[in-house]
């Protein structure tokens, strides 16, 4: 059903996963409205889809409906002025319709460890109009190991991760705030993606939701590795 879901913007695309019943949250909704996905893709002509797509360097954006549904998941947890961390940034989508939800009191930060992607996704959030927000520090991309998440501008109501790790993360649940929510694939053959909410007083529960085939949390593949 989710590979039907194609318009000729993203506004339409969007509107027909509504219909199809793939995304239930107008915020969610409207916020990936305000996102062009034509300005995260390599392939123009398949932006539209809800599919995913290659961006080079092993890296794939994810289908909307998985980011719609990722979002949907930490919704409760991202309001205005929220801080939020998307860990394997890839094209930076996800962190612009995020930035639409928490607003400019917000704070999105993207972390990917492939400086190419990094410098894509700038790319891109600036094509998408988010070059202001980019140089406010609304949101900030940078560069690094997601596994060690980016302490310094913690603690995160919401912590997306797009890429699996094979095992839970600690530094990520250490940078959770009291309350705060993660969504995160987990595993190496067999993967599923866990819900990890941290309450008022730090006490961590870890809810399993679905399986998932997300490419992998890894090493940095030295960029100057002999033949
Ligand atoms: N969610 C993004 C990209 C998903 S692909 C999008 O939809 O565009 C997974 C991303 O995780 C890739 O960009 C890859 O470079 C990144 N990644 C893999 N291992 C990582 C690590 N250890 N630290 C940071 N990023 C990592």
């Amino acid at each position: 059903m989710a590979w039907t879901c194609s318009g000729a913007t993203s506004a339409q695309l969007i509107g027909n996963m509504q219909k199809a019943g793939l995304i239930h949250s107008d915020i969610v909704a409207t916020a990936m409205k305000k996102v062009d996905r034509a300005n995260y893709v390599l392939r123009k002509s398949r932006a539209y889809e809800d599919s995913p797509q290659p961006i080079g360097h092993d890296a794939t954006i994810s289908a909307p409906h998985m980011h719609a549904h990722a979002t949907e998941n930490l919704l409760p947890f991202l309001k205005p002025g929220s801080k939020v961390l998307d860990v394997g940034s890839g094209s930076g989508y996800l962190c612009a319709v995020l930035h639409h939800i928490v607003g400019p009191q917000g704070k999105v930060v993207g972390i990917d460890h492939i400086p190419e992607l990094v410098e894509f996704s700038v790319e891109n959030l600036k094509k998408d109009g988010l070059g202001e927000q980019l140089e406010s520090g609304s949101i900030e991309m940078v560069m690094g190991d997601g596994r060690q998440g980016y302490a310094q501008g913690g603690p995160y109501d919401a912590i997306h991760v797009g890429a699996a790790a094979p095992h839970m993360p600690q530094a990520l649940v250490d940078q959770l705030a009291q309350p705060g929510r993660m969504f995160i694939p987990v595993g190496t053959y067999s993967q599923a993606v866990y819900q990890v909410d941290k309450d008022e007083d730090g006490n961590v529960t870890e809810q399993e939701l679905f399986g998932v085939m997300y490419v992998p949390l890894t090493d940095r593949k030295p960029s100057s590795s002999p033949p």
